[in-house]
């Protein structure tokens, strides 16, 4: 039951099949505003366009990715999910917004330097508009809040200003500067114990997997570096496979990890396979209910049709009073 204390938005790029960094980092944290915020989730396919080689995966990835959210608590009688291009009335928006910010201000912004420095062969127009259409995305549906890490917070206000320089140029108060909602987004590291978890540098470990994929996954993890042999003591504070223990194990199992380790009680191995029967067993009801979704592939995209739908019906009431606050003929 919704106790509604307003409109939360949140996007995400259709990167296909959900990792254990997706669910820890925003699909647990979703799942739960949904309890206290009026909440809509867009799968940002636009947005993903602009650093996109090839479009081929696209539908198959949406897919697969409303079918992680779906299996994982993700409620379409309440929550609109919905996919960004089923909504045209955001390219409107952004179209309109792009004249309320300046180009110098857009290329300054570090996101899109690091951009341009990733993809030097392809700096499109679209990647220095980015913030425009991300704001477009949220003040379309005037949300309130947006949940975001501390690091996504040059972000949001960006969004307040071109939402400020909007209404402070037509005169009116028809966009809602949105706030941070802050959101503790804990770093999940890859299976190398280096990098961030993601797809792209195969360091994941998919929700979606078999168990036996997931021991398999697990049992490639870099534990604490300095552990050569089974008898050498480990520090289990620089270990990956214990940070993910505390996040799925239970306390006891944790306490004892803890101790065993630091004396040599403990192998990686067991303490391994200890993790992926845990991770196993908590997925266990994911992994259920996605088979079962899966079964009726027509139902997701009805479910992502009708999240669009409503999202349309709230976007075009914006634009009504976006055009007319401009005064287009
Ligand atoms: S025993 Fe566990 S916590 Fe200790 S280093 Fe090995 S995997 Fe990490």
């Amino acid at each position: 039951m919704v106790a509604n204390k307003g409109r939360v938005f949140s996007g995400a790029r259709p990167t296909g099949r959900q990792h254990l960094g997706n669910y820890l980092g925003a699909i647990q944290n979703y799942v739960a505003l949904q309890d206290e915020y009026e909440c809509i989730y867009c799968i940002v396919d636009l947005h993903a366009l602009t650093t996109m080689e090839t479009t081929h995966d696209l539908v198959e990835n949406t897919y697969e990715m409303a079918l992680d959210w779906l299996a994982a608590g993700i409620r379409p009688e309440e929550t609109i999910v919905f996919i960004q291009s089923n909504v045209p009335q955001v390219t409107e928006l952004h179209t309109i917004l792009s004249m309320v910010v300046s180009l110098g201000k857009l290329t300054d912004l570090p996101t899109f330097k690091e951009k341009a420095r990733q993809q030097p062969h392809n700096i499109n127009y679209g990647l220095v508009g980015y913030p425009v259409l991300m704001t477009a995305d949220i003040v379309l549906y005037k949300a309130g809040f947006v949940p975001v890490g501390i690091d996504q917070a040059p972000h949001i206000e960006f969004a307040r200003e071109m939402v400020r320089s909007f209404n402070h140029r037509y005169g009116v108060d028809v966009l809602i500067e949105p706030q941070m909602k802050s959101t503790d987004v804990p770093k999940v590291l890859g299976t190398d114990g280096v990098n961030k978890m993601s797809k792209s540098l195969d360091n994941h470990i998919e929700l979606a997997a078999t168990p036996e994929e997931t021991l398999k996954r697990v049992m490639t993890m870099v534990t604490d570096p300095q552990r050569k042999r089974r008898d050498d003591p480990g520090d289990p504070d620089v270990c990956n496979v214990f940070s993910l223990h505390k996040v799925f194990s239970s306390s006891d199992e944790v306490d004892m990890i803890n101790m065993e380790c630091r004396c040599a009680g403990i192998g990686c191995v067991d303490c391994k396979k200890l993790f992926a029967r845990n991770l196993n067993a908590h997925l266990e009801p994911f992994r259920a209910r996605r088979a079962e979704l899966a079964s009726d592939p027509d139902h997701i995209w009805d479910v992502l049709e009708e999240g669009a739908k409503r999202a349309r019906q709230i976007a075009e009431e914006t634009m009504v009073e976006v055009r007319a606050a401009i005064g287009l003929p």
